[in-house]
């Protein structure tokens, strides 16, 4: 069984970050980058928000840059996922997909969250034949058509701009009167020519007999003046939020109601000594990058501090 002294699970900001800092404190820390290499950043075009970057940078070439920084100061960083972790006493013993076994004396959690869904069944019978919760992964393919992006938030702002640059016609489909995204993105779509915002209004169900080809909508839904109508679409974009990836640790970890690591005040620490949580997975509320990264740092901190505690450094 392979020993370790900090085990890293995830490659967002925040995995990276803290195997930064943990290979310069000389712990030699093992960094799966599990499923989505890079994390969600990845699934983005430019970073503007990242301080260092006057110009911005692409969002992918930061995580390789990343990724690199942790490799040249001696990070072991793999491909692959942690599929089973048993925190119930140290050292902790944490398996990948290959059936590799690792034991190790802290766990670094940055997993981060995932795009979440409506419900619908159709979702799922479209998933890749038109519905996609990534428009910089797949906007690519509806160039000069029409699209939908469901929420409005940042992200659904953000996304209906992406896709506002590729696609002839973008509806988002707001099921309040009002965006909640930031002042400055809402003025954005709001004076951009080819998005069309659909307040009040709910997906029921989309149609189509090859993909995607439209959704069936309903407008001020429970009220007097309920209408149900269709929209003809060739993509149905979600970024309604996200749920973090925490699945691995449930009934182990302290988990709030939506399924976030607790962490303890100023710190990291999860309930269990020697697990830290970092980045968006013990973050409801922030989400960003720089905050990812700068939770990344406290976390190997504090596993240093904790394994000089016990003598195990
Ligand atoms: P948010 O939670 O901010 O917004 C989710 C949106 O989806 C809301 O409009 C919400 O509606 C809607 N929604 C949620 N569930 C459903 C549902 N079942 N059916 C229909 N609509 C639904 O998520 P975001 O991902 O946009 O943003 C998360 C965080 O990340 C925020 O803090 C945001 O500011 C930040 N962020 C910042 C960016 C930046 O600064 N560049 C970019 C992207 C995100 P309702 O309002 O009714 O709840």
């Amino acid at each position: 069984m392979e020993k370790v002294k900090t085990l890293i699970i995830g490659s967002g900001p925040a995995g990276y970050t803290a195997a930064i800092y943990a290979s310069r404190s000389n712990l030699q820390p093992v960094l799966y980058r599990g499923i989505q290499p890079g994390g969600q950043l990845t699934t983005t075009t430019i970073i503007e928000n990242f301080p260092g970057f006057k110009d911005g940078i692409d969002a992918n070439q930061l995580m390789m840059e990343m990724n690199q920084q942790a490799v040249n100061v001696g990070a072991d960083v793999r491909d692959g996922a942690i599929v089973k972790a048993d925190l119930s006493k140290r050292p902790f013993i944490c398996e990948d997909e290959r059936g590799n076994v690792i034991e190790a004396s802290t766990v670094i959690i940055a997993t981060g969250a995932s795009a979440k869904y409506l419900g619908l069944p159709d979702e799922e019978k479209y998933r890749g034949q038109g519905v996609s919760a990534c428009a910089t992964c797949d906007g690519f393919f509806y160039r000069k058509r029409t699209v939908a992006v469901v929420g409005g938030g940042d992200t659904a702002c953000e996304e209906a701009m992406y896709l506002s640059g590729l696609a002839k016609k973008v509806y988002m489909i707001v099921r309040k009167p009002f965006l909640r995204a930031a002042e400055i993105m809402q003025k954005r779509v709001m004076e951009q020519e080819n998005i069309e915002i659909l307040f009040n209004t709910n997906t029921v169900g989309l149609f189509g007999e090859q993909g995607v080809e439209g959704a069936h909508l309903v407008r001020n839904k429970g009220e007097q003046n309920e209408e149900n109508y269709d929209i003809a679409i060739d993509g149905f974009f979600l970024a309604i939020g996200h749920t973090p990836n925490t699945e691995l640790f449930k009934g182990q970890l302290e988990l709030d109601q939506q399924g976030f690591i607790i962490t303890k005040p100023r710190s990291t620490a999860t309930n269990i000594e020697g697990v830290y949580a970092a980045g968006d997975v013990a973050d409801p509320i922030y989400r960003q990058g720089v905050v990812a990264a700068g939770t990344g740092a406290m976390a190997a901190i504090e596993a240093e501090r904790f394994l000089q505690d016990k003598g195990e450094k």
